[in-house]
C-alpha cells in the first residue's frame, strides 16, 4: 500500500506560473504575470532594506500594523481584516474552514485557476459556469447554486479576461444566494479600475454576513514576490479564518513593504495613470492591426490571434518569444489562441507593438 492523497488531489493540474525566460543576448520583457512595471513605492523599497537587520525575530502574528494601515487607506475597520502569504492563501484559507468533501464549488469557465484548485485540495467538486461574452453571467451562476454549493468565486475584474461586473450585477448576485453560501469577490485589479457602475463590494461586506472581499500587494503595489495579501469580511467569518491561518504566515518583509507601500497614494496614482494610457494605447494598436481585444479593466489586455497557419496564438508566442517579449498562454484559461499581455513600461509596449504589427504584416507562413 502506497500513501493516497485526499480525494480530488490527482484532479489538479499543477500551476503553471508566467514564463521568465528569454533567449540568451536579448533583453526580456516579462510580460506574463501582471506584474506592476514601475515597481514597488521607494518607500516599500527602503522598508524592505530596514526589516533586514533583525530576520531572528518572528514577525508580528497578528500583522496589527498592516492591518490599521490598510484600514486606515480604505475607512474599514481592522477588526474585519485577515491578512495572507499572497491573496492566494486566504483563498486556500476559505475552502478549508468552509468545504466538506462532496461540497460544489462554483466560479465561471475562464475564471482565476486557483479557485479549481482549491476546490479540489478541499476533496469539494468545481462547478464551471459558462460567461457572457467573456464575462461572468449572474443568472448562470444563481442558476448553478444547489443545497450543496458552499463558495462563489468571483474575480472582479477578473483574470485573464479583463472584464468585470458593475456593483448592481454583484448585488443581485449576493441577493439571490443562500445565506449559508459564502460569495467571495476576488479584487486583485480593483485599483485599477476606472468606471462609474464599478464598487470593489466594501460597502456589501459591511451589511451581508457571507461575502469576503480579498485583496492583494502583488498587482498595484508591485510586491509580488513578497506574498502578502489581504481578505475584508463580516467579523464571525474572520473568527473562523483566524483559526485555520497559519501562526506567522505573513513574514516580518512583507509586513514592513506592505505598510510603506499602502500609505504612499501617490506611487499608486502614478501606477495608476500609467496603466490608463497605455491600455488605451495598446488597445487600440492591436484593434488597428486587426487583433481582436476583449474589452479590459485591468492591468493586463486579452488578445485574441487569427485561427490561421503562422498567425496563431501559440506563433505570435514563439515569435515575440524570440524578441524577449514574455506574453502569457492562456490554453489553461479556455483560450487556446489567445495570449495575455500586462501593461508594461513605456519601452516593453512599443516593442510589443511593434512586433505584433511586424508579425500580423508578415507574409504566411515566414
Ligand atoms: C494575481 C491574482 C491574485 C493575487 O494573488 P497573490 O497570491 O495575492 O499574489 C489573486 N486573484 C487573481 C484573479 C489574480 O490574478
Amino acid at each position: 500500500m502506497l500513501p493516497q492523497p485526499k480525494p480530488g488531489i490527482m484532479n489538479i493540474d499543477i500551476y503553471v506560473p508566467g514564463k521568465s525566460r528569454a533567449p540568451a543576448g536579448v533583453k526580456l520583457h516579462k510580460l506574463s504575470s501582471n506584474e506592476n512595471p514601475l515597481g514597488p513605492s521607494p518607500k516599500a523599497r527602503q522598508a524592505i532594506i530596514d526589516s533586514a537587520s533583525h530576520p531572528e525575530l518572528y514577525p508580528d502574528g497578528s500583522a496589527s500594523a498592516l492591518k490599521e494601515a490598510i484600514a486606515r487607506a480604505h475607512a474599514i475597520n481592522p477588526e474585519n481584516i485577515v491578512c495572507g502569504n499572497g491573496s492566494d492563501e486566504i483563498l486556500s484559507m476559505v475552502g478549508q474552514a468552509f468545504l466538506e468533501p462532496g461540497d460544489e464549488v462554483v466560479f465561471t469557465e475562464h475564471g482565476f485557476l486557483v479557485y479549481r484548485i482549491v476546490a479540489h485540495s478541499c476533496s469539494a467538486v468545481p462547478v464551471v459556469v459558462k460567461e457572457t461574452d467573456e464575462c461572468a453571467d449572474v443568472d448562470a451562476i444563481l442558476a448553478a447554486v444547489t443545497d450543496r454549493t458552499r463558495i462563489i468565486f468571483l474575480a472582479n475584474p477578473n483574470n485573464p479576461t479583463g472584464t468585470y461586473l458593475p456593483i448592481d450585477e454583484v448585488r443581485r448576485l449576493q441577493a439571490g444566494l443562500p445565506g449559508n453560501v459564502i460569495l467571495v469577490l476576488d479584487g486583485a485589479y480593483a485599483e485599477y479600475v476606472r468606471r462609474n457602475d464599478y464598487e470593489s463590494g466594501i460597502e456589501l461586506i459591511s451589511s451581508c454576513n457571507n461575502v469576503i472581499m480579498t485583496r492583494t500587494f502583488s498587482k498595484i503595489h508591485g510586491l509580488a514576490a513578497l506574498r502578502v495579501g489581504w481578505c475584508y469580511a463580516p467579523r464571525r467569518i474572520v473568527e473562523i479564518l483566524e483559526r485555520v491561518r497559519g501562526p506567522f504566515n505573513v513574514n516580518g518583509t512583507a509586513l514592513a513593504a506592505g505598510v510603506a507601500a499602502i500609505q504612499d497614494r501617490g506611487h499608486m496614482e502614478r501606477a495608476i495613470e500609467h496603466n490608463d494610457k497605455w491600455l488605451a494605447r495598446l488597445t487600440q494598436a492591436y484593434g488597428e492591426m486587426g487583433l481582436r481585444v476583449t474589452p479590459s479593466v485591468g492591468n493586463f489586455l486579452l488578445v485574441h490571434f487569427p485561427d490561421e497557419p503562422g498567425r496563431t496564438a501559440s506563433d505570435a508566442d514563439a515569435f515575440l518569444t524570440g524578441k524577449g517579449l514574455i506574453l502569457r498562454a492562456v490554453t489553461g484559461y479556455g483560450f487556446p489562441n489567445a495570449l495575455r499581455m500586462t501593461v508594461g513600461t513605456e519601452e516593453a509596449n512599443t516593442a510589443v507593438i511593434e512586433a505584433l504589427g511586424a508579425f500580423m504584416a508578415k507574409p504566411d507562413n515566414l
